[in-house]
């Protein structure tokens, strides 16, 4: 039942609905309608097959932040805390826990083995050591703590992945100083571990910095966006850390012929650090050319996602039919390919 404040919340929202200019522009928008006459663009369902294959082991990869206020003084100030942790399932035990159920809880903890690495990175008003500005404290404390965390004890740093990584980075396009204040505004020239500005100042450049993360840092307001999208590259990089690592030792690869890797969240990197996805998907193929080289075998590599706008979008389609037909539209290990005809609206031909 709803109660009076409810009520009262929602009717400006429909008074703006209803709004002629608002709709106005809906009849003017170009429209996708599945199933709507020959115009309606499908979603087009893959044929690939299900390969009867089960891994036996799951890296699963999942990273959180929260925002803290700090009591430092000044005004909004506040800090990130970044955590990406990492849990390796033994889901050949779990099956056979499941088989002989009630299982006893310490048995099925021994299925898993966690990590996790955290970071408390700075935003608005939270200035660290002899740096000026936020962005430059921001910039120091995300490299800082790139280059301690390693997964494994004989692995490589995350900096030294993620300059793996930044050599696929296109060159070309440059990159304005991280400093906003240098006279010279030499253009950033990524180089790895910290190097110099070319100006008469010499301030420290990064190699993290070619990541463009610190450019989101809200000087006056919460950096939502900015934590979300450094939380989202560590996620990332730890993956390619880990097989970077099995592929160090050419006996190590038996683990991939059982193992599939769980992300939290698309494959994709979205924001400032765009450039990372593609870098990441050529790291990728060429890990997966060993992959087949050595145990004859593909990587299996899935994000999943629990929410958002395909996540809306596939309910959208599939609910009304379990609704009215009484089945899903789309039969479950459906695969379906959203092409970018699909995807985005494109101009009229
Ligand atoms: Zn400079």
């Amino acid at each position: 039942m709803g109660y009076d404040g409810e009520f009262a919340g929602y009717r400006p929202l429909a008074r703006i609905v209803n709004s002629e200019r608002v709709k106005n522009i809906v009849a003017r928008c170009r429209k996708q309608l599945p199933n709507d006459g020959p115009s309606g663009v499908e979603p087009l369902i893959s044929d690939v097959s299900p390969s009867g294959w089960l891994p036996d082991l799951i890296l699963a990869v999942d990273g959180s932040y929260h925002q803290v206020p700090v009591e430092n003084g000044y005004p909004g100030a506040e800090l990130a805390y970044v955590t990406v942790a990492s849990v390796l399932l033994n889901i050949k035990k779990q099956r056979e826990l499941d088989r002989s159920r009630p299982v006893e809880p310490l048995a099925s903890r021994r299925t898993e083995e966690a990590g996790s690495i955290d970071c408390a990175l700075p935003g608005c008003n939270v200035v660290v050591d002899e740096e000026r500005t936020p962005k430059a404290s921001f910039r120091r404390v995300f490299f800082e703590a790139i280059q301690q965390e390693r997964q494994l004890s004989d692995g490589e740093t995350l900096l030294e992945t993620y300059e793996a990584l930044l050599a696929y980075k296109p060159k070309g396009r440059p990159q304005q100083c991280p400093y906003e204040d240098c006279p010279t505004g030499a253009p950033y020239q990524p180089a790895p571990g910290a190097s110099r500005c070319t100006c008469e100042r010499k301030r420290l450049w990064y190699s993290t910095d070619a990541l463009r993360i610190h450019e989101g840092l809200n000087p006056t307001g919460p950096s939502g966006a900015m934590f979300a999208e450094a939380m989202q590259v560590w996620e990332r990089i730890w993956v390619i850390n880990f097989l970077r690592w099995v592929e160090r030792e050419q006996r190590r690869f038996r683990i991939l012929r059982n193992l599939a890797v769980v992300l939290d969240g698309p494959l994709a990197v979205f924001g400032h650090p765009a450039w990372l996805a593609p870098a990441i998907g050529s790291e990728l193929r060429r890990i997966n050319e060993r992959a087949r080289e050595v145990i004859g075998q593909d990587l299996l590599l899935v994000g999943v996602e629990k929410s958002g706008a395909f996540v809306d979008h596939f309910e959208r389609l599939d609910a009304p039919s379990r609704r009215t037909e009484g089945a899903a539209r789309f039969k479950p290990q459906t695969a379906i390919l959203l092409t970018n005809d699909y995807m985005v609206p494109s101009s009229p031909s």
